[in-house]
């Protein structure tokens, strides 16, 4: 065991948790002038730091970040990763996500950097409440190049947790899984898990007895900026009678966020990210505002990242977290950054058309569309499917966010097919013609 993977125990993971900051701040500095000499290795960032005329190991303070370029997902389509025959002989894992030109990005993991994820998990699902011996159904898969997945298992697995891996799909075998094995947490996309309660239910199944105490949701949003729960969230705990916690990672970032037991924000893991909130203008945002999240990851070997854009929308709060831990958290996802809209002076996001919707329960699908209109304001037209009164839905947005867009209803085959056009692995929500 070398130097790196003793720190990755929950001893020490809740310890620097618990630290005040100056000494979090300690052991980060010294991961950070790591991290980037580390980087420093790539191509890539050699060229940045020469032209800037950076050296790591020069690095005295963590606000010196802040000087260093961007790393933005276009710069990972254009050939950012160009790894010599030595370096790939290093990689344990391959795995996929979804690039700006629809080509994949592949992120490799070393053994290390996969050890890290695990460790990165195991505090998460600590953090919610899931201990040693707990049983989990994990119905995220672990294949088709997914690091998800096998990041929350190897995770689990480290926690003494003992994982049941359903993967998605086939409700009557996630019930027959629930019945025999009893698991008390469930890992899922909330859609999914929603539906799963809901089959269950009409199937004589009783979701609220089925001994479930926590739910751990991924990828869809579940809470509003100020920790509401959203009306699929209000479902899903509802209709399995246990509370949940979210979380919140990408695959290039090889971290993830995750809610502790108090729900308010996903905690910043001190030791193996480091957190920033920007401005359009790049420049940094105080706690609390809003602005797209930028991730340096520490400890990385594979495809070490620094201030990497992810598109996304949220704000960081530095109050302490009743839970005892001390680390900044990062609140819910309000947006992607590509999707904003300038709708009649105000900001929107598509997010947060879809969360007032999903308040009206004959809503069975809906995208939305974007052209652009005159005086650089963005014409939106909201395209719902299923039996529903315009009139029912416009006030609804209206009252919510204070716009009226254009509306379009349709079947609910219709606006299925639609988005499901393009054959893209997840249906389309967003239909940008700007
Ligand atoms: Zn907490």
């Amino acid at each position: 065991m070398n130097e790196m993977t003793q720190r990755y125990t929950l001893a020490h993971g809740q310890a620097l948790r618990r630290a005040e900051a100056p000494a979090r701040e300690e052991v980060q500095l010294a991961l950070l002038q790591d991290h980037l000499q580390q980087a420093g290795r790539m191509p890539f960032y050699a060229q940045r730091f020469k032209e800037l005329g950076f050296r790591p190991e020069e690095l005295r303070t963590l606000s010196e970040l802040a000087g260093l370029p961007l790393t933005s997902r276009r710069d990972l389509d254009e050939g950012f990763a160009s790894f010599s025959r030595e370096e790939q002989s290093s990689f344990a894992d391959i795995a996929l996500t979804s690039g700006t030109t629809g080509e994949p990005v592949v992120v490799p993991y070393t053994d290390l950097d996969l050890q890290r994820l695990a460790y990165n998990e195991m505090m998460a699902f600590y953090g919610a409440g899931v201990r040693g011996g707990d049983r989990v159904l994990l119905t995220v898969t672990l294949d088709r190049c997914f690091i998800a997945g096998l990041a929350y298992y190897s995770g689990l697995v480290r926690l003494g947790a003992t994982v049941i891996r359903s993967g998605a799909g086939q409700p009557a075998r996630q019930w027959h899984l629930i019945k025999t094995l009893q698991p008390r947490f469930l890992v899922g996309v909330p859609t999914f898990l929603l539906n799963l309660a809901q089959w269950g239910a009409a199937n004589g199944m009783h979701p609220r007895q089925a001994g479930i105490t926590g739910i751990i949701t991924i990828g869809e949003p579940t809470r509003r900026a100020d920790f509401s729960l959203t009306p699929l969230g209000e479902r899903l705990t509802e209709s399995w009678g246990a509370p949940l916690c979210s979380s919140y990672g990408a695959t290039e970032l090889e971290t993830a966020f995750g809610e502790c037991a108090q729900r308010r924000g996903g905690h910043v893991h001190p030791e193996l990210m480091l957190v920033e909130i920007i401005d359009e203008e790049g420049r940094l945002l105080p706690a609390g505002e809003p602005g797209e999240v930028v991730v340096t990851p520490l400890g990385v070997e594979g495809m070490p990242l620094v201030r990497f854009q992810t598109g996304d929308v949220a704000r960081l709060h530095e109050a302490p977290c009743p839970c005892g831990w001390q680390t900044p958290r990062l609140g819910p996802i309000e947006g992607r950054l590509a999707q904003r809209l300038k709708y009649r002076g105000t900001t929107l996001y598509p997010e947060m058309i879809f969360h007032a919707l999903q308040e009206i329960h004959a809503v069975q699908a809906a995208y939305v569309e974007v052209r652009a209109g005159f005086d650089l304001a963005d014409e939106v037209t909201v395209v719902v499917g299923g039996e529903v009164r315009p009139a029912q839905v416009l006030d609804l947005l209206q009252a919510k966010l204070r716009v009226r867009p254009a509306l379009v209803i349709k079947s609910h085959q219709e606006v299925v097919m639609a988005m499901e056009q393009g054959g893209g692995h997840k249906p389309r929500k967003f239909f940008d013609y700007r």
